[in-house]
């Protein structure tokens, strides 16, 4: 769901499995089109809340169904004529695979109560313990629960709660041939692992721990390329966003390692469980996966639920009953299925909000506003159709001048604006900054900056070092350098690489 103003909007992407996965993660690259926008009246002259939920939960599937209803003769009509981007027309058998939301999505799509694994069979009150192996949610019983509303809706209800799902008005997948929505359910690293079980993970720590020791220590990290100072500490931020609990997870282990808990309770478990959903969190991003690595991923999991016990111990918890925590049961069998998760990311759709959803709607009028954001959005994907096409004839010509120069990195250096230090003295370079032959360097740099022709002989050079004279005796001082190189075209001009963070011997003592 996305807000603009006082409106919302749910709007629905579709993308498909054949696209390679460095291109669906770009925005710009359009590999995501908007399929519709599905209604968000919230039903208010609907008085009792338990109807207007089911209302909503039909009128959901209804409109879903509407979108999707040209998949569902795919086995009455046989294959459908698709043209490709070169023009050229295929055969093609389109099939649902996957459905890509958060929880509350996951739970509307499946028709599961809220609560309750989206995927299997586990009831609520299960969630907390790993199971050896999990089964999917029997599809056919559900099927068959779903037949019965023709013929027998008053038992129609009872047939669905002995199956497992609510009972949904044909459910949009139902009629889907060859899909099984509950293997299409997939694993949201955004909203299950940062958002959910690491947002978790960091309020148990700081139970642990406690509030003032761990934002104390947070404040003593020096600084780093990667790393986020968070100066204030992070147990009194609100709102936090996944890229802040990203920014989180890289330091909580370094936090915490040699910190005590009270009482003179051993904090090995609590480490060990930390570390293994660390692993887990980083395991599970991998872009490519062997057995072996999926069976690092298993054992990070199973890890964490062998020492999990401490946070009981500790009185922080009393069960472990987080759908989002017994998701991650499932990741192996996704990727398995559907590949690495970056295939099928939350955040791309978020990012895609912006573009497709809040920008459109800022071009109308505000008033019956979704037929014209349709149009502009029409328009608009006609114009960047014809741009990425003239894009395309200037790379490849760009690409033979590329070749020919034979440039290997396309990377810079990015300065602040302002040095750290207008003026040091040249002596002070060398001896606080341990910048040995800094005189040196520069004449040999001023030499080959002059220096036209063929290039000096090195023992040319070492000659010609002692002639140069530097008519100053102080320099200005960098202590920040940033290697970048050109980044994607929506979301960042320059990405940087990495930084370096430097000073004088006596601001390096941290
Ligand atoms: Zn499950």
């Amino acid at each position: 769901m996305v807000a603009f103003g006082t409106k919302t909007a749910y709007p629905v992407y579709l993308t498909i499995g054949n696209i390679p996965k460095e291109l669906r993660r770009k925005p710009s690259r359009r590999t995501h089109i908007l399929l519709g926008y599905l209604p968000t009246t919230p039903l208010h002259h609907v008085s009792s809340a338990a109807s207007r939920r089911r209302m909503l939960a039909n009128l959901f599937h209804y409109c879903f169904s509407r979108i999707l209803e040209p998949l569902k003769l795919l086995d009455k009509t046989g294959p459908i004529e698709i043209s490709s981007g070169d023009g050229a027309i295929y055969q093609t058998f389109p099939i649902f695979a996957c459905f890509v939301g958060d929880y509350p999505e996951q739970v509307l799509v499946s028709g599961c109560k809220t609560g309750d694994c989206p995927r299997c069979p586990a009831r609520w009150m299960e969630l907390g313990e790993l199971k050896e192996d999990y089964e999917y949610r029997d599809l056919v019983k559900i099927l068959e629960a779903l037949a019965t509303f023709e013929d027998d809706p008053g038992g129609y209800s009872a047939a669905c709660s002995k199956a497992g799902i609510k009972p949904i008005v044909h459910p949009f997948w139902q009629e889907l041939p060859y899909s099984d929505i509950y293997l299409g359910i997939t694993p949201d690293v955004l909203h299950q692992l940062y958002q959910g079980v690491m947002k978790h993970l960091v309020s148990w720590i700081t139970a642990a721990f406690g509030e003032k020791d761990l934002d104390a220590r947070c404040r003593c990290l020096p600084p780093n390329h990667n790393i986020r100072a968070f100066s204030k500490g992070i147990t009194s931020l609100s709102r936090v966003t996944g890229k802040e609990h990203a920014d989180m997870c890289r330091i909580l282990l370094g936090l915490i390692v040699d910190l005590k808990l009270p009482d003179g309770t051993s904090p090995l478990p609590l480490i060990r469980s930390i570390r293994s959903l660390l692993d887990f969190l980083y395991l599970a991003q991998y872009p490519t996966h062997t057995s072996e690595t999926l069976q690092l991923l298993d054992e990070s999991l199973k890890r964490f639920h062998e020492n999990k016990h401490i946070f009981v111990d500790l009185g922080i918890r009393t069960n472990f009953n987080l759908p989002k925590l017994h998701s991650l049961a499932h990741y192996v069998d996704s990727i398995k299925s559907f590949g690495t998760t970056d295939n099928y990311n939350t955040e791309y759709t978020e990012r895609l909000h912006i573009d497709l959803a809040k920008d459109a709607y800022r071009a109308t009028n505000h008033r019956d506003e979704y037929a014209q954001m349709t149009t502009w959005l029409e328009r608009k994907e006609k114009i960047l159709r014809h741009e990425s096409y003239l894009e395309w004839c200037l790379e490849s010509r760009s690409k033979i001048v590329l070749r020919s120069t034979d440039m290997a990195y396309n990377g810079d250096l990015t300065l602040t604006k302002w040095p750290s230090i207008r003026a040091v003295d040249l002596d002070d370079i060398v001896s606080k900054y341990g910048a040995k032959f800094f005189r040196e360097a520069l004449r040999r740099y001023i030499i080959l900056a002059r220096h036209t022709g063929p290039l000096p002989t090195r023992s040319q050079l070492e000659h010609q070092i002692l002639y140069v004279n530097l008519p100053f005796t102080t320099v200005a001082v960098y202590h920040r350098v940033k290697f970048t190189v050109p980044g994607d075209s929506i979301l960042a001009k320059r990405v940087t690489l990495d930084s370096i963070h430097t000073g004088d011997k006596g601001s390096l003592t941290w």
